[in-house]
């Protein structure tokens, strides 16, 4: 068996760590320069996204002996609508780095790896495809998907972000769930030191927005956080991603390729988290190729868990600024609090059961 693997990024690299222990050696063609050579963000793993996994670190070493170092456990969050705020003191997940950082998860990834890449690859899939038995696509795009016509758009978004210098709790994550700043998405600031966080604003593409309004909504944005923070937050870095696709692809393997990531369509469409299911995809095309079981019925609870985020997606999208301070200023209150806490819960799941006889997806 020859595997190819396109794309050296979480789901790529996990593949070859899976098939290198299984005596299957890959070899890896990454477009860039290095791993990690994009700008240097911050994510996070919510556990209320991953459930009934509550800690996806723990898991993926317990479970699969792949070990990640986040930077930090969160265990407060803030969260603001235009009017309201409420704040969850409690282990939430992690915040971890990617990119040009040498903490970053595609970094710690790769030196478990000791397969080849090939960096600068101009490898088109159809030339991997040509030259080996089996094609793993991990480019973390759906371009290839697309082309394949094997997916499904459910929906696409702008991120704008950058890195802030500032003085931050390293635990604490701060998310703006208010229109004016993001119309149907939501804002955050997740810090990755005490001096240094990133601050992003993501909201899908609903309409065609000039380059005068995306960037008085940021500059509204940066004002917002400065002024709860009570800092001047001078940026070091920016960012900004238009047509971000969030689908999923139709058939997981056609052939002998495998879609994995964002090529597979591991984002949530709910809230954008596609980490935990890039992971995941990376090991399952292993096993699939080990032997271990079929990647079609490995991914089957991942597309589950896709259908019921693009159901909380489409809710939120009925949801406007009253409705999103009633939430928030009856947070104590509400199910969505229950849900948070810790349990065996899928909350996503629960939720998503709830709102899908009232959305089209
Ligand atoms: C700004 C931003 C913030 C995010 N925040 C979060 C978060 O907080 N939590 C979360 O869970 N998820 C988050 N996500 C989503 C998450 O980053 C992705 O779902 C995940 O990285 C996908 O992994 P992947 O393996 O598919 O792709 P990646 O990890 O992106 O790797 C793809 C690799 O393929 C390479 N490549 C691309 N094209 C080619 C080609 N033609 N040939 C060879 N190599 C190629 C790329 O250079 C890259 O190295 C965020 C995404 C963005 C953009």
């Amino acid at each position: 068996m020859k595997v190819a693997i396109m794309g050296a990024g979480l789901s790529g690299l996990t593949c070859a760590i899976m098939l290198e222990r299984n005596g299957i050696k890959p070899v890896i063609f990454e477009k860039r320069r290095c791993v990690g050579d994009r700008f240097i963000n911050s994510e996070a793993f919510l556990s209320i996204l991953t459930r009934p996994v509550a800690d996806p670190i723990q898991y993926f070493s317990d479970k699969y002996q792949l070990y990640l170092k986040p930077v930090s456990p969160i265990t407060s969050l803030h969260l603001f609508s235009n009017k309201s705020k409420t704040v969850i003191e409690q282990p939430v997940g992690f915040i971890n780095i990617r990119g040009r950082h040498r903490q970053s998860f595609e970094m710690q990834l790769a030196e478990q790896t000791s397969s080849n890449i090939h960096f600068h690859s101009k490898h088109t899939y159809e030339q991997l495809a040509n030259e080996y038995s089996h094609v793993i696509l991990a480019t973390g795009d759906a371009e290839y998907a697309i082309r394949m016509n094997n997916y499904q758009e459910s929906v696409s978004v702008t991120l704008k972000g950058a890195t802030v210098k500032g003085h931050f709790d390293r635990y604490s994550v701060y998310i703006w769930l208010d229109h004016d700043l993001a119309p149907k998405g939501y804002s955050y600031l997740l810090p990755f030191s005490e001096k240094e966080a990133n601050i992003v604003t993501a909201y899908p593409d609903w309409r065609k927005e000039s380059n005068e309004e995306m960037n008085d909504r940021w500059l509204r944005f940066y004002e917002r956080i400065r002024s709860h923070l009570n800092q001047s937050l001078k940026i070091t870095d920016q960012f900004q991603i238009t047509n971000y696709k969030i689908g999923i692809c139709k058939q997981p393997r056609i052939g002998n390729t495998l879609f994995t990531g964002n090529c597979f369509g591991s984002i949530m469409p709910f809230l954008g988290f596609g980490q935990f299911d890039a992971i995941l995809t990376g090991i399952y095309a292993a096993y699939d190729l080990i032997g271990y079981g079929s990647y079609h019925e490995l991914t089957k609870p991942l597309r589950k868990s896709y259908q019921d985020s693009l159901a909380l997606r489409r809710g939120m999208e009925l949801l406007d600024n009253h409705h999103l301070d009633f939430i928030v200023r009856n947070f104590d209150r509400s199910i969505v609090q229950k849900l948070v806490k810790p349990s065996h819960l899928n909350p996503l799941s629960v939720l998503s059961q709830v709102i899908k006889p009232f959305v089209k997806q």
